[in-house]
């Protein structure tokens, strides 16, 4: 589904992704952990195709197309979903109308004609119950006065309604309380299948409590510098990430 290879990206003339590894097969869920600073978000940016950053080498590619060629909304279109850190708002845009748009988008790119109101209403009905979304919130305009888990909560609805073939989840567990952190790794969970990947970027160890990876990644100094399985995660929450630093860096 994805690999990326030896994936530089830098901003500003600053080099962040020093040489990226990643391979995603479809039915996996990887989490990508690391200090602060070591370039998670900046990886989900460049695979998402924020144009804030510049790819200085490296390759990916998605299904076999070179990702990076790619303009954002066609990577979205071929099915790559990046919930973000920090959720937009969008004033005076109805969720409804925001993720009619949205889909009605996607069909366009694979020539497939709009979606009839009705059966629009009996997705968005069916998706809703999935991240058990209240009607009002989604009649409501897009993430205006939500809370924390709300605004979360939206997102993993969106996933729900997009159906993305890898989604990348960016510390979704920031500002959650921990009601709402169950409620989106359920969604998450719901919305696992054979065919979808799920990679799952945070800085907590207690989010991989409820949603299971099967590896986890220490992205450290733009580098992934150590892949396990899923003890790996409980090991950091016990350990801290000194002892990879060490190992990184080389004895003081
Ligand atoms: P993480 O998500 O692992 O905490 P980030 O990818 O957000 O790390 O950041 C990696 C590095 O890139 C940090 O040193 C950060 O300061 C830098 N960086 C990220 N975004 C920007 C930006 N917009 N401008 C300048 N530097 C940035
Ligand atoms: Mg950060
Ligand atoms: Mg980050």
């Amino acid at each position: 589904m994805l690999i990326v290879k030896d994936l530089h990206a830098s901003i500003e003339g600053k080099e962040i992704l020093k040489g990226v590894n990643l391979t995603v097969k479809p039915g996996e869920v990887h989490a990508i952990m690391g200090p602060n600073g070591s370039g998670k978000s900046t990886l989900s940016a460049v695979l998402t195709g924020n144009p804030a950053f510049t790819v200085t080498g490296g390759s990916a590619t998605f299904y076999g197309k070179d990702l990076l060629a790619m303009k954002p909304e066609d990577r979205a279109h071929e099915g790559l979903f990046l919930s973000f850190q920090y959720p937009v708002e969008i004033p005076g845009v109805s969720m409804v109308n925001f993720m009619r748009t949205a889909i009605n988008e996607k069909r366009k790119y694979f020539n497939e004609p709009p979606l009839s109101a009705s059966d629009f209403l009996k997705l968005m009905r069916e998706k809703r119950a999935v991240v058990q979304l209240d009607n009002k919130l989604a009649s409501r305009a897009v993430n205006e006065g939500f809370s924390g888990g709300e605004k979360k909560r939206n997102e993993i609805f969106q996933m729900a309604m997009l159906e993305p073939r890898l989604s990348i989840l960016d510390e979704t567990d920031s500002g959650l309380d921990i009601d709402a952190l169950r409620i989106v790794a359920s969604g998450v969970n719901k919305l696992k299948t054979a065919n979808n990947a799920t990679i799952v970027i945070t800085h907590y160890e207690r989010l991989l409590d409820y949603i299971k990876p099967d590896f986890v990644h220490v992205l450290y100094k733009g580098r992934i510098v150590m892949s396990a399985g899923p003890e790996l995660a409980k090991e950091l929450e016990e350990r801290g990430y000194d002892w990879i630093k060490a190992q990184v860096d080389g004895a003081p």
